[in-house]
C-alpha cells in the first residue's frame, strides 16, 4: 500500500504549476505546521485530525466548482490541494500505522491473520451505479464520535446492530484494497471508491472478497459477526480519506451525500441493564 502510494507521488506533484505549488504550500503550512512537531503519538494525531478537517474543506470547495460549472484550470487547481492535503495526511497516518504494527500497514492481505474466507462473491445480477447501505435489517447503535469506555477515544465509524452471518454489502463500487484479520477489528474489509475514499467493514465473521477485486455496488463482502474487541455482533462501518485509522469523517453525511439514507435513529439512549450500543446488544425496533 505504502509503496504504491509513494510511486504516486512524482505524477501528482510534477502536474503542479508554480502557482497552485505556491497556494499549496501556504495551504499546507496552515493544515500542518501549525501545531508544534511533538514527539509522536498526540502530536500526529492531532496534525491528522486537522488535515482531515481541511482536506474536508478542500473537497467541499471542489464540490462547489463543480456544481458551479467553473472553468477547468480552477477544477484541477482545486482538486490538487485536496489530493495534496490528503497525501500529507496519508504518508503521516502510514508511518504511524507502521510503528505501531496496524496490519493495514504491515499485512494488508491479512494472510499473516488467517481470515476465514469464503468463495469469491460476484457481482449482483442486477446492477446498480447507485450507492447503497452496508447491510440490511439493522438497528443503528453507536454512532460515530460516540464516547465508550472500548475506545480509548472516540468512535471512529458507525455501527449496525445485526445477526451474526447477516450479509454485508460494498456501500458503492470500487477495489478491494485491504483484508486483514486478528487485530481489534477483527475480520475487515477495505474497499477504496472511485472518489478515492476508503470504507472499511469490521468485526466479520466471513470474507467473500480477495484483495484486489473488484466490487460492484451492493456486492456482498462478507458476513457480520463478531471478531475482534467486541462483545456482541454488529457492523462497524467506517469512511476514511487513506486506509488507515485517523483519517475517518463522518460516515452517515457521507452516505448521504451519495442518497443513502439509513433509516433507524442513531446513538439512541441506553438502559443500564442493556448492553451498551455498538456492543451487540439487540435492540427493539425496526429488523
Ligand atoms: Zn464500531
Amino acid at each position: 500500500m505504502g509503496r504504491e502510494h509513494h510511486a504516486r507521488f512524482p505524477r501528482t506533484r510534477a502536474r503542479l504549476s508554480a502557482a497552485t505549488g505556491a497556494a499549496l504550500l501556504a495551504l499546507l503550512v496552515t493544515a500542518l505546521a501549525a501545531l508544534p512537531a511533538a514527539a509522536g503519538g498526540d502530536g500526529d494525531r492531532h496534525r491528522a485530525v486537522r488535515a482531515v478537517r481541511v482536506h474536508e474543506q478542500a473537497r467541499e470547495r471542489v464540490d462547489r466548482l463543480r456544481e458551479a460549472d467553473a472553468l477547468p484550470a480552477a477544477l484541477e487547481e482545486a482538486e490538487e490541494r485536496r489530493k495534496a492535503v490528503r497525501d500529507d495526511l496519508w504518508d503521516l497516518l502510514w508511518a504511524g500505522a507502521r510503528e505501531t504494527g496496524d496490519p493495514v500497514a504491515v499485512d494488508p492481505s491479512g494472510r499473516a491473520g488467517h481470515c476465514p474466507f469464503g468463495e469469491r462473491s460476484r457481482a449482483p445480477e442486477r446492477r446498480s451505479s447507485a450507492w447503497t447501505a452496508p447491510t440490511r435489517r439493522y438497528w443503528l447503535s453507536a454512532g460515530y464520535a460516540a464516547k465508550g469506555s472500548r475506545w480509548a477515544r472516540r468512535h471512529t465509524g458507525q455501527d449496525f446492530a445485526v445477526d451474526s452471518g447477516t450479509p454485508v454489502y460494498a456501500v458503492g463500487s470500487g477495489v478491494v484494497r485491504v483484508t486483514t484479520c486478528g487485530d481489534g477489528f477483527g475480520n475487515q474489509v477495505l474497499v477504496r471508491h472511485q472518489d478515492g475514499y476508503f470504507t472499511q467493514y469490521a468485526h466479520l465473521s466471513r470474507i467473500d472478497v480477495r484483495r484486489g477485486q473488484r466490487v460492484a455496488a451492493g456486492q456482498r463482502l462478507g458476513l457480520s459477526g463478531a471478531s475482534g474487541n467486541v462483545t456482541g455482533p454488529h457492523l462497524h462501518f467506517e469512511v476514511r480519506i487513506t486506509p488507515y485509522l485517523g483519517s475517518q469523517v463522518p460516515p452517515l453525511p457521507w452516505l448521504r451525500r451519495k442518497a443513502v439514507r439509513v433509516s433507524g435513529a442513531p446513538a439512541l439512549p441506553w438502559l443500564p441493564d442493556r448492553p451498551r450500543p455498538g456492543e451487540g446488544g439487540r435492540r427493539p425496533g425496526p429488523r
